[in-house]
């Protein structure tokens, strides 16, 4: 089997629950790799990783890469606790390795066991002379290598190289679920992947405009949900139709107060989808100032409209930090997409920015949105996703 060393972040610093995050984590891990055999180990802050030996390395890496409560891993080779067999190991590591023969490199070597007869500095000596061998042009330097060959004795030998790293944070589900409002936009795949890092396992909620958001807004919404699931672990998308809601906005509303009760109506529907999900809690992409819909008034107005707690992981992010996220985890270039997420005609010209909350809140209730609510969550669409981000059959 192939093996990977991954080294645990925040979760080792965890006491008494320390077990309920690892278990947490290695479902996780087990459930993006569940087309192979794998077997997880645990041994002090590592887990070590056996994938079968046809599975596909670019995948494995892929999985990892995208796995909160991970902070790094890396390829690598064991052998028992013998010394010609860790002589061996290297050996036939540095046959198939990736170091080039030039450059620094150094030998990191640790003995946890103390029973085994070398110690750290007789192994790094040794291991040293094997490297030499293989590449006579390769030169020591302890203090900023470009190589480093780690060498572990523990239960057993384990030797590695350089490593990948994984995103931290800690173990997706380990913190509840929660329910994201994704739009099309850059902002809201980038809130999933930050409330996901702490932990929160996320469905995702999209309310189409249909015939005025076009198929190909449902599809650039569909694709940035496959590109979050990765990060967020299986995942389902509801597509809400609630072009008559915001027509009856349209008509009912001020006109500077439509975006404001088409917000209201939002949360009041993402309540009750997330009630029947178990979610407990809502998370949008909302910045704060960024929109008129985003001023301190205006969100305590849309957050007393929602009985669940509303997270906004981007409340304090400038858009330059946004956006560099979003090319970090991938999702930038599908966000950029020109279709809108919402038409223009719903959007007022001159949009209120400084709302009373008792006075919206009785213009809301003049609204009598209920009917058109009630209708939404009755045509519910919805899409699911693998922890690969795959889209499965419903
Ligand atoms: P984004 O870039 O995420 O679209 P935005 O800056 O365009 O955000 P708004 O359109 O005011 O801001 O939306 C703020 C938040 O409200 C979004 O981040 C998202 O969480 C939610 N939201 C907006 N439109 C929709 C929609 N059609 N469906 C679901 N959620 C939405
Ligand atoms: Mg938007």
């Amino acid at each position: 089997m192939k093996l990977y060393l991954l080294k645990l972040g925040e979760i080792s610093l965890k006491g008494g629950n320390r077990h309920t995050f690892e278990k947490i984590l290695r479902d996780n891990i087990r459930e993006k790799l569940r087309e192979y055999e794998t077997r997880i180990d645990y041994q002090k802050g590592r887990f070590f990783l056996h994938v079968s030996d046809d599975a596909d390395e670019g995948k494995i890496i892929k999985a990892l890469e995208t796995t909160f409560g991970l902070v790094g891993f890396a390829r690598a080779y064991e052998c028992d606790k013998e010394e010609e067999k860790l002589w061996a190991l290297i050996d036939e590591m540095l046959e198939k390795t990736e170091f080039e023969n030039k450059g620094t490199f150094k030998i990191d070597a640790r003995r946890e066991d103390k029973s085994f007869p070398l110690r750290s500095y007789d192994i790094a000596v040794k291991a040293a002379e094997i490297v030499a061998r293989h590449f006579p042009s390769i030169s020591v330097d302890l203090k900023n290598p470009d190589y480093t060959l780690h060498i572990e004795v523990r239960q057993k030998i384990y030797v590695y190289s350089e490593g990948y790293k994984a995103p931290g944070g800690l173990p997706v589900g380990s913190a509840g679920k929660g329910l994201l409002l994704l739009s099309g936009g850059i902002d809201s795949p980038v809130a999933a992947y930050l409330a996901a890092k702490r932990g929160l396992r996320l469905d995702f909620l999209y309310f189409h405009a249909y015939p005025y958001t076009s198929d190909e807004a449902l599809e650039k919404v569909k694709k940035l949900a496959s590109l979050v699931a990765p990060y967020t672990g299986h995942a389902r998308l509801f597509v809400v139709p609630f072009t008559d809601g915001q027509l009856r906005i349209k008509e009912k509303a001020y006109e500077d107060e439509t975006t404001l009760m088409f917000r209201a109506s939002m949360m009041i529907l993402a309540n009750k989808i997330a009630k029947k999900t178990g979610a407990k809690a809502l998370v949008t992409g909302e910045s704060l100032s960024q929109v008129a819909s985003q001023t301190l008034s205006a969100m305590a107005f849309t957050d007393s409209m929602s009985e669940m707690l509303v997270i906004r992981p981007l409340v304090t992010y400038d858009k330059e930090e946004i956006i560099s996220l979003a090319r970090k985890i991938g999702t930038y270039e599908t966000s950029i997409l020109p279709y809108e997420d919402c038409c223009v005609i719903f959007s007022p010209k001159h949009p209120l920015t400084n709302p009373e909350k008792d006075v919206m809140e009785e213009h809301f209730n003049k609204l009598e949105m209920e009917e058109e609510i009630d209708k939404a969550i009755g045509n519910i669409r919805s899409f699911r996703y693998g922890p690969n981000g795959e889209e499965t059959s419903d």
